[in-house]
């Protein structure tokens, strides 16, 4: 089988680094285009490419970003041309971009995910049944990540309190602590009247996004244009094994 050619859009960047490792070890992908604001040496000849010269990037099937909010209008711009899909993993984005991705679903397959990893997935769904559980009760979600990390509260943190907003749960108060080079961890907690319930998920390795982030690439290859919920690429995954 032919392999899925990708284009990882913020290649130069924590998570860039990690899709560009962990896709050359792995037949099924290949990757064809590296596009991050300061070149990239160690890629071989003509692999990267400046945020500028992305309508010039050679034929790719699925784009990957995990940049900043900046990139994301000129990133849609060229994947709605040539009708590609895109994983898009980019938190900080405001509720323009959101519309903009929504609006580029109408013409591509796309699937947009604050969190890559199954966990969070699982942890989504724990955290609206306890909150439809504990309406009364007060609600913190409390996440730590390193001290680059530029958004806060943290994509993720704000999923899980549109998690504890669809359950009926109170509206959480989020607590953002930036410390070393932590990869991410997310507590929600449940304070009720001398007892706490607490929900939490440790990433200890950003691979698992990246694997999480490869995994959904192959998965939206095979999928129409729309809006696609990595929830859907997991089951596939839990599936597989
Ligand atoms: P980073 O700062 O290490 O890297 C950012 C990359 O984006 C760099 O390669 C940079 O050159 C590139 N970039 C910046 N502006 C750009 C533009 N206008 N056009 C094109 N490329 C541009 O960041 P990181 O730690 O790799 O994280 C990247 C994003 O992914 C962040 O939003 C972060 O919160 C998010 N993230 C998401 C998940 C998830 O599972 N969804 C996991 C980890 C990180």
């Amino acid at each position: 089988m032919k392999p899925i050619r990708l284009m990882i859009h913020g290649g130069s960047g924590r998570m860039g680094r990690a899709l560009t490792r962990i896709s050359a070890a792995d037949a099924s992908l290949q990757v064809v285009a590296v596009v991050s604001r300061s070149p990239m040496a160690e890629l071989s000849q003509g692999l990267w490419l400046a945020p500028e010269a992305l309508a010039d990037a050679p034929p790719f099937d699925v784009a990957i970003d995990f940049s900043l909010p900046s990139g994301i209008a000129n990133l849609l711009a060229v994947c709605r041309a040539r009708g590609v899909a895109l994983v898009s993993g980019t938190t900080g984005l405001s509720d323009a971009d959101h519309a903009k991705l929504d609006a580029a679903a109408s013409d591509i397959p796309l699937l947009w995910a604050a969190n890559f990893s199954i966990g969070v997935t699982v942890l989504r769904r724990l955290v609206e049944r306890a909150a439809a559980a504990l309406p009364q009760w007060d609600v913190d979600i409390v996440e730590l990540h390193h001290q680059r990390k530029l958004d806060a509260p943290s994509g993720t943190a704000l999923v899980l309190g549109a998690a504890v907003d669809a359950g009926g749960g109170k509206p959480p108060t989020y607590h953002s602590l930036r410390a070393g080079d932590a990869v991410g961890e997310h507590s929600i907690q449940f304070s009720g009247s001398g007892e706490r319930l607490e929900l939490i998920h440790r990433a200890y390795d950003r691979d698992v996004f990246a694997r999480g982030a490869l995994f959904a690439a192959r998965w939206l290859a095979e999928q129409n244009k729309g809006k696609h919920r990595l929830e859907d690429a997991v089951q596939a995954i839990v599936r597989s094994g």
